[in-house]
């Protein structure tokens, strides 16, 4: 069943804390950089969309407020 709501992150607010992916409980977030080699600081990417299931729990724990729960559809 596809989440009602995704977590989108604010990349002007993420510091790459890594709180919200420990939190994910079906692990589909991870930090990625934003360059294609790799380079520069890394931020939260929601690397597997199917699998997220909307609980918030990301967008809760993170202390930067980096991350907004946005209607999926
Ligand atoms: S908890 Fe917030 S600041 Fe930390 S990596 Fe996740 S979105 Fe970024
Ligand atoms: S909403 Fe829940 S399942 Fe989706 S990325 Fe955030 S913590 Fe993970």
């Amino acid at each position: 069943m596809a989440a009602a709501a995704l977590p989108q992150v604010d990349p002007a607010r993420c510091t790459g804390c890594g709180r919200c992916v420990a939190a994910c409980p079906p692990r589909v977030l991870w930090l990625a950089s934003a360059h294609p080699r790799g380079w520069g600081p890394k931020q939260a990417v929601l690397h597997d969309v199917p699998g997220c299931t909307g609980c918030a729990r990301c967008a809760v724990v993170c202390p930067f407020d980096a991350i907004r729960m946005a209607r999926a559809r």
